[in-house]
C-alpha cells in the first residue's frame, strides 16, 4: 500500500493534453480566486465561473471580493470579445456581403470606425473590424498596462467598446435571429454582457434595442434616465446614423 499523502487544496494539476476532447478538458476542481496564483488569476476565475454554469449570469457578473471593479469590467470585456468571435463563426455562412451589404440593426445603419475615415462596411466586415479594434485596444499596454488596475483615463474606452460590441449582438438579433438564439441559448453571452453593461453603465439604456429575455424573468424598469441618455448620446454618436425613412 502506498501511503503517499495527497494534500488537499494544493497543486492541482491543470493541464491541457494534446488530442483530448473538449468535454474532457477543464476537469479540475473549481478554485477560489485566492488560490489561483497566476498573473491572469482574475481572467481564470471568470472563465471558471462561465464553465461552471454560463447561465448563472448574476454570479458571473457579480464582483468577486478583493477584485477591483474596473479590472473586473476589463476582464469581462476581453472575455466578451473572445466569445463573440465564436458568434462570428456561426454568422459567417448567412451574414454575407450579399445578404448584409451594410451594418444595420433595428433601423440604424452603422459606419465602421476602423478606417482612416468612417465608412460603410458590409455587416460581417464591420463585425470583424470592430472586434479586432476592441481586442487591439484592450491589449494595448499603453492604455491597459496591467491586469491588476486600470488607469483612470483608460476607463472611457470601456463605454465606446461596449457600445460597439452591442451592435454586433443587435445585428445578429435583428437579422439572423435563429443563429443569435441558438448561440445565446448555449452561451448566455448577451445576458452576461447586458448585465455587466447595466451594472457599470457602459451603454445607455436607450441603446438597448434587443428586448429583455422573458425567460430570465428580468423585469427591469428600463426608463430611468433613458431620455437623458438618448438625447445626449445619439446625436453625438458620429458612428451611428439613422436611415432615411423609406
Ligand atoms: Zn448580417
Ligand atoms: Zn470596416
Amino acid at each position: 500500500m502506498t501511503d503517499t499523502l495527497v494534500p488537499s487544496n494544493t497543486n492541482v494539476l491543470r493541464r491541457f493534453h494534446p488530442g483530448r476532447r473538449l468535454e474532457d478538458t477543464f476537469q479540475w476542481p473549481f478554485e477560489s480566486l485566492d488560490s489561483l496564483e497566476s498573473s491572469f488569476n482574475v481572467q481564470e476565475y471568470l472563465q471558471q465561473l462561465i464553465r461552471l454554469d454560463c447561465s448563472d449570469v448574476q454570479r458571473i457578473v457579480e464582483l468577486p471580493e478583493n477584485v477591483d471593479d474596473e479590472v473586473w469590467q476589463y476582464e469581462h470585456l476581453r472575455q466578451v470579445c473572445l466569445e463573440l468571435s465564436l458568434l462570428v463563426v456561426a454568422l459567417e455562412a448567412e451574414c454575407t456581403k450579399q445578404n448584409c451589404p451594410e451594418m444595420k440593426a433595428d433601423g440604424w445603419l452603422y459606419l465602421c470606425a476602423a478606417h482612416p475615415s468612417t465608412q460603410s462596411c458590409p455587416a460581417i466586415d464591420y463585425i470583424i473590424h470592430t472586434l479586432d479594434g476592441a481586442t487591439i485596444l484592450l491589449n494595448n499596454s499603453k492604455y491597459f498596462p496591467s491586469r491588476i488596475s486600470v488607469p483612470e483615463p483608460s476607463l472611457k474606452h470601456f463605454q465606446s467598446i461596449a457600445r460597439r460590441l452591442y451592435r454586433i449582438f443587435a445585428h445578429a438579433y435583428f437579422h439572423h435571429r435563429e443563429i443569435y438564439e441558438s448561440f445565446e441559448n448555449e452561451t448566455y453571452l448577451y445576458a452576461r454582457f447586458l448585465l455587466l453593461s447595466r451594472t457599470y453603465e457602459l451603454i445607455p439604456s436607450s441603446l438597448v434595442s434587443i428586448p429583455d429575455n422573458e425567460d430570465l424573468g428580468a423585469n427591469q424598469d428600463d426608463d430611468e434616465d433613458g431620455e437623458d441618455d438618448y438625447n445626449r448620446s445619439v446625436p453625438n454618436n458620429s458612428s451611428a446614423i439613422l436611415l432615411p425613412k423609406d
